[in-house]
C-alpha cells in the first residue's frame, strides 16, 4: 500500500537525518509489518467515511429543504445553487478530514513510535537507525552491545541501514 503522506515522519527527531525517501521506506516498512492492524484501520476509516458522508449529505438535503421552504429570498439568489455546492463540497472536505487523515495519520504516528522503540539498543535505549550491519549484528556505538537482527525480528531496511557483509543464511 502506498502512502501519500504529509511528511508525518518528520515529527520524529531521531528520523531527522535521514531522507524523505528513506523515512518513506521506513515508514512503508512499518506498516507492512502490521497487516492485521492495517486491516482494521482501514475498515474503521472507511465506516467513519461512510458515516460522515452519509450524514453530512442527509443533514444537508435536510438543511436545504427547509431552507427552500422558509427562506424563499435564498431561493430566488441566482449564485444560491452554487453556494450549495460550495458547502457541501468545504463541509465534506472538513469531514474527510476529520474521518480519514486525520485518524490515518494518528495511527501511522503510533506505527513510527512503536518501530522507532524496537529499533532501540537493548541495553541503553540508544537509536541503531542507520549504523553499520556486520553478519547480521548491529553494535551499539554508545554502550557497545551487540545484538543480531534477526533475532530481533528486524532487517537491514528496518534499520535504515546498509548491510555490510550478507548475513548468515
Ligand atoms: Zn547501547
Amino acid at each position: 500500500m502506498r502512502l501519500p503522506v504529509s511528511k508525518i515522519y518528520r515529527a520524529f527527531p531521531e528520523l531527522d537525518r535521514f531522507s524523505d525517501a528513506e523515512c518513506d521506506r521506513f515508514v512503508q516498512l512499518a506498516v507492512k509489518d502490521r497487516p492485521f492492524q492495517t486491516a482494521l484501520v482501514t475498515i474503521g476509516i472507511l465506516a467513519l467515511l461512510t458515516i460522515a458522508m452519509v450524514g453530512g449529505l442527509t443533514f444537508f438535503l435536510g438543511l436545504f429543504s427547509v431552507l427552500d421552504t422558509y427562506a424563499k429570498p435564498l431561493r430566488q439568489l441566482d449564485m444560491w445553487p452554487a453556494a450549495q455546492i460550495l458547502l457541501i463540497a468545504v463541509v465534506l472536505t472538513a469531514l474527510v478530514y476529520l474521518a480519514a487523515f486525520l485518524p490515518r495519520d494518528k495511527w501511522i504516528r503510533s506505527v513510527i513510535a512503536n518501530r522507532l522503540r524496537s529499533t532501540r539498543c537493548l541495553s541503553c535505549n540508544y537509536s541503531l537507525l542507520g549504523l553499520d550491519i556486520r553478519q547480521g549484528m548491529v553494535e551499539c556505538p554508545e554502550c557497545g552491545c551487540r545484538s543480531s537482527i534477526a533475532d530481533r525480528g528486524l532487517t537491514a531496511e528496518d534499520l535504515l541501514a546498509t548491510d555490510q557483509a550478507p548475513t548468515a543464511p
